[in-house]
């Protein structure tokens, strides 16, 4: 895949996470769950944009979504 542009920004829906965290197991530095068992975003800074992508592109309810420094979505 080509590369992707800058992740300035990261969110997660916590209404379609279920918790399945693949994007855990893709980067724990970035994500983590909580007591609720749904994902939280730690620190985006700790994966490059490749990474980051590859945590989005694993979460099978599309959660994660992915906006460049412009505000623009970059993923999904
Ligand atoms: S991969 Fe998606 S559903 Fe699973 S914990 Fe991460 S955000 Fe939630």
């Amino acid at each position: 895949m080509a590369e992707p542009p800058k992740i300035a920004k990261v969110e997660v829906n916590r209404d379609v996470c279920i918790g399945a965290a693949s994007c855990v197991a893709i980067t724990s530095a970035v994500f983590e769950l909580d007591a609720e068992g749904k994902a939280v975003v730690k620190d985006i800074s700790a994966a490059d944009s490749k990474t980051l992508l590859a945590a989005a592109e694993s979460c099978p309810t599309k959660a994660i979504s992915l906006y460049d420094s412009a505000g623009k979505k970059v993923y999904p």
